[in-house]
């Protein structure tokens, strides 16, 4: 471990506003693989070839199988002691917002309020051609599912590779993000540029940015600390003794 007290002494002491981004790194430890880790492949398939709007038009019953996959590994999964230290993290600020590109609803599970799901949510789908959406729970039992309102074909609720942000949502996430005195960026391998964009900015108006990684990612260039641990061993002890310190 490194030492949490000299990282400590570097955080801001005064802080209003806080904000959180989360990837997939910090869900790992709840048993959910990442894209970019060694279990990424399902059926030699990467998952840039199958989260796409092109995939999907080409064979949605290949892709909603693998959504199901993945719904059925996040079903038992359980929010971990970082998922909780975030929560407690939300319970202190008044100003607090986390942000996440997860869609396994872990946050949500571990009782996060204020919270942005930038990519959407596994558990919702949505209709392809009405607004109809709905949660859907495991097991699907036609794959691919149809909507019951105009009987197109439902998708899951996610973003895609290739598919726009909602501009609004970008708007309040960077509005919120510019006035943060302190952002954490966890468990995220800055592979999706938008989300780095954000917290870049961010910087830029004066967030001390503090990153939490296993491994060197695009953020870690620019992050003002960087941790290279396990977000679930580390985020609660430094949690602990920054709330210490702020006391
Ligand atoms: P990514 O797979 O590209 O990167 C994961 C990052 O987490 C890596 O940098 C890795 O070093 C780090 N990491 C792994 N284990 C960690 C740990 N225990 N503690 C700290 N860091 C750890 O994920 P991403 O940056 O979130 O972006 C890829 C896309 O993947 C997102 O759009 C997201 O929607 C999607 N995704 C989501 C889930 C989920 O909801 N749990 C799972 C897989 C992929």
């Amino acid at each position: 471990m490194i030492d949490i007290y000299t990282i400590i002494q570097k955080l801001p002491k005064n802080v209003n506003y806080i904000g959180v981004l989360t990837g997939s790194g910090i869900s790992s430890e709840s048993g959910i693989p990442t894209f970019r880790g060694k279990d990424g492949l399902w059926k030699n398939y990467r998952p840039e070839e199958l989260a796409t709007p092109y995939a999907f038009q080409k064979n949605p019953v290949l892709v909603w199988e693998w959504y199901e996959m993945r719904r059925q590994v996040i079903k038992n999964a359980k929010p971990n002691p970082a998922h909780n230290s975030i929560v407690e993290m939300e319970e202190f600020f008044e100003n607090f917002l986390l942000v996440t590109q997860n869609v396994d609803g872990l946050h949500e599970k571990a009782g996060s309020k204020n919270l942005i799901e930038l990519h959407g949510n596994i558990w919702r789908a949505r209709c392809t051609y009405c607004d109809y959406k709905e949660f859907l729970n495991t097991p699907i039992e036609k794959i691919p599912p149809a909507c019951p309102k105009c009987g197109h074909l439902l998708r899951p609720d996610v973003l895609w590779f290739g598919e726009s942000y909602d501009v609004k949502i970008l708007n309040n996430v960077q509005s919120f993000f510019n006035k943060c005195d302190v952002i954490f960026v966890i468990g995220s391998s800055g592979q999706v540029f938008v989300p780095v964009y954000l917290v870049k900015q961010a910087q830029l108006q004066g967030s001390f940015i503090v990153e939490v990684n296993i491994e060197r990612s695009l953020y870690t260039s620019f992050a003002d600390i960087f941790i290279p641990e396990k977000a679930a061993e580390s985020l609660p002890v430094l949690w602990r003794e920054w709330k210490n310190s702020l006391k």
